[in-house]
């Protein structure tokens, strides 16, 4: 069965800067599973997978606009340092912010007394990457996960 939208795949990844050592990988830990067609991963790993089957390994190359887009300038935001929950904070150290969104890897900038600016660009904008995958699994989605927008089970949401 091969990888096209509204079926779930899991995989293993590594990811690295361009000419880096791998910045994270998934090897050792549980697969990574995302429902294609959803917006669930970088467009330019999705397109990557299409057409791949389990068992297959791979490497791509995902230029920044395909990944996590280009960085921006001004997206520097002023948190109550409360907001941190007493983490010693340095500047360029990345951290994840609860926001109303979500979580959200943010970069410290400035820390002052009351208050902490952080760059809201996330940590690997305006990089290209590349990505080494292990297709480990590719079954059909459920309707429950076609309606949900995402996988559920191993690798997924639990809810
Ligand atoms: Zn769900």
């Amino acid at each position: 069965m091969n990888v096209e939208n509204n079926r779930v795949v899991r995989f293993h990844y590594s990811v690295a800067e361009q000419g880096q050592e791998a910045l994270e990988n998934s090897q050792g830990g549980e697969p990574l599973a995302i429902l294609i067609g959803h917006g669930n991963i970088i467009p330019g790993l999705e397109k990557a997978m299409r057409g791949h089957a389990a068992g297959d390994t791979f490497e791509v190359d995902v230029a920044a606009a395909d990944a996590y887009g280009e960085k921006r300038d001004g997206l520097t935001q002023r948190v109550p340092k409360k907001h941190f929950e007493g983490q010693r904070l340095e500047p360029g150290m990345q951290v994840i912010l609860n926001t109303s969104h979500g979580q959200r890897p943010v970069t410290i900038q400035k820390i002052g007394m009351s208050v902490v600016d952080v760059d809201l660009n996330h940590p690997v904008a305006g990089k290209d990457l590349h990505f080494t995958i292990e297709i480990v699994e590719v079954r059909e989605a459920t309707d429950e996960e076609l309606s949900h927008g995402h996988v559920h089970g191993d690798g997924g949401h639990h809810h």
